[in-house]
């Protein structure tokens, strides 16, 4: 071998398929087989690990083509961003250290000082606090906007907003703006939107297919969906993930080697995972719906949950996420959640073992009690990320841990 000829970068399906196989392919294969390198490297069947941090200079133009780690092109990085691409059915994709890196750094890509962002109320805890504690430092303005309400929105666009922010299924309750609706609107203003689909998963939402400009994740949950990794990724119009990518790699929030091959090794299970989490989750909302103990219960499958209608038309499935408000406030919150045997009481969501979080005490502890109080999120709320185990045992693990 001439060790002075740099390696080409391997290749990586553009289809999303080596064969090119006449008919589109159902996601569960995309997840499989898009982004492979082509030809397999080595013909290795799994995606090898490139631990090194910088390749031989081959000749590339520009700071951003050069082969470094850092720069978020590494083998592990283009396997990934073809995958991802190819199963939210969008044109380019972009993985991050963690999700709040796909976030800020798309965030801060999309906006500058004197810029204003409409955001949904509600957003998950990190979210929440970058709009709310660092945007206005650097001289970004916003308003908070309920999902389901455009004549809001309309009141409250300004000539400087350049964006409209939401999450596919909010956080706690588990609500589903009107997608569509911020889509037309955000066209109709020349607006970027940006949703949020890490609750949803690209198994039952693919929001870049309805016409968001922008899908943001956090790869820690669903995508790698084993409570062992941090990551994120941005998901949709290649103009704007690569101005993401390019601020990306001047911010340093990329994707470590490792955490990129279990991402890649858990993405091939998600399909799987979540149509399962999807069916345990409906069981289990309907069981507390029927508890006495329950004083509420919030899963965008229950007919009487208030965005039932929008889940219906929108999502191929309501998704893993419950949540639930014991009676008797905090204290019993606290009771249900020391008693729990299967369920563990821990933060984050979207792997295969169930957690429990309280929302009040974790995700949104950073919010002031009467702003939590205004949005529903009361003392005694449990949150439910249903994972792996029969539906049956999970079941009854909340039925005892709910007896007085
Ligand atoms: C966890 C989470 C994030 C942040 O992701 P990290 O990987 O922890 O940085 C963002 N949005 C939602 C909806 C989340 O659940």
């Amino acid at each position: 071998m001439n060790r002075d000829v740099p390696a080409p970068a391997p290749k990586v399906g553009r289809s999303g398929t080596e064969s090119r196989p006449a008919r589109p392919l159902a996601v569960d294969s995309r997840l499989i087989h898009a982004g492979e390198p082509v030809p397999r490297i080595e013909g290795a069947v799994a995606m090898p690990i490139f631990q090194t941090s910088t390749y031989v200079y081959g000749g590339e133009e520009g700071y951003h083509n050069l082969r470094y780690h850092r720069l978020n092109n590494s083998p592990n990085h283009l396997a990934l961003h073809a995958k991802l691409a190819s199963i939210e059915e969008a044109e380019s994709a972009l993985v991050t250290a963690s999700g709040m890196a796909a976030i800020s750094t798309a965030l801060l890509t999309i906006l500058s000082a004197g810029d204003h962002l409409l955001a949904q109320a509600r957003l998950y805890g990190g979210t929440y606090s970058l709009i709310t504690q660092h945007l206005p430092d650097l001289g970004i303005a916003y308003d908070f906007v309920e999902g389901g309400d455009p004549d809001e929105w309309e009141r409250k666009l300004r000539p400087e907003t350049k964006a409209i922010y939401v999450e596919t299924i909010d956080n706690p309750l588990l609500a589903v703006p009107d997608l569509e609706a911020v889509v037309d609107f955000a066209r109709e203003h020349g607006l970027v939107s940006l949703v949020d689909n890490t609750f949803a998963t690209p198994v039952n939402f693919r929001p870049v297919a309805l016409g968001f400009d922008l899908s943001l994740h956090s790869g820690t949950k669903y995508l790698n969906g084993h409570n062992d990794v941090i990551a994120g990724a941005v998901v949709g119009r290649a103009d704007l993930v690569e101005r993401i990518r390019q601020k990306l790699n001047e911010l340093g929030g990329c994707l470590d080697a490792h955490a990129a091959f279990l991402l890649h090794r858990g993405l091939k299970t998600l399909a799987v995972r979540v149509r399962r989490q999807n069916e345990s989750a409906q069981a289990l909302a309907e069981a507390l719906a029927n508890h006495p103990a329950v004083a509420r219960v919030h899963y965008p499958g229950l007919p009487e949950h208030p965005t039932h209608a929008n889940a219906a038309r929108l999502l191929d499935g309501y998704g893993g996420m419950v949540s639930f408000e014991a009676e008797g406030g905090g204290e019993a919150a606290a009771r249900v959640a020391r008693r729990l045997e299967l369920a563990i009481d821990a933060p984050s969501l979207g792997g295969v073992d169930t957690l429990v979080s309280r929302p009040a005490l974790l995700s949104h502890a950073g919010l002031p009690p009467a702003e939590r109080e205004r949005l529903g999120i009361r003392d005694g709320l449990i949150r439910v990320s249903v994972g792996l185990e029969s539906a049956d045992d999970l079941i009854a693990d909340f039925q005892q841990a709910l007896e007085e």
